[in-house]
């Protein structure tokens, strides 16, 4: 595997910053962590032109970075403020999983992880999978003093 050049490695760099700013998330402590995967985008900026998620396994990554999803910031990170690859977490380098819906791998591996800025960050929270619906309320019960 090649090395990225400087500029697409500013450009990525430059973008995770400012998303870690807008969304309210942190790099994580161990530096090489952060280093690694902006490394992973930068050369997918250059192989592909777009940041795929470098943390993935894609049958045919042409395909995939046709599609929104993997694109970064994907839409796990906007809809549920997760990220896989550890590039967004919190101070503790723990990737936030409170949102995830029950079931998701990240929340099998990391358990609760909760938000420190929930105003910030999931521009696509309206997209978020809607837990069961509960049973509807007993109108009688409403009505009752
Ligand atoms: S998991 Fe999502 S937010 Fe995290 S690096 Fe991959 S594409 Fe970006």
């Amino acid at each position: 595997m090649g090395e990225p050049s400087q500029d697409s490695l500013d450009k990525m760099w430059k973008f995770a910053k400012g998303f870690a700013e807008k969304s309210g998330t942190t790099f994580h402590p161990t530096p090489a962590v952060t280093e690694a995967v902006v490394k992973g985008l930068a050369m997918h900026v250059e192989e592909l032109g777009k940041p795929l998620c470098p943390c993935n396994f894609y049958k045919d990554k042409q395909a995939e970075a046709k599609l929104r999803r993997w694109i970064c910031a994907c839409d796990e990170m906007q809809i549920y403020k997760y990220c896989h690859c550890l590039l967004f977490v919190r101070e503790d380098g723990m990737p936030i999983t409170e949102y995830l819906p029950e079931g998701h791998e990240g929340r099998e591996v990391y358990g609760v992880i909760t938000d420190p800025t929930p105003d910030k960050g999931r521009a696509l929270r309206h997209k978020a999978a809607q837990p069961e619906a509960a049973a509807p309320a007993n109108q009688d019960d409403q009505r009752k003093p």
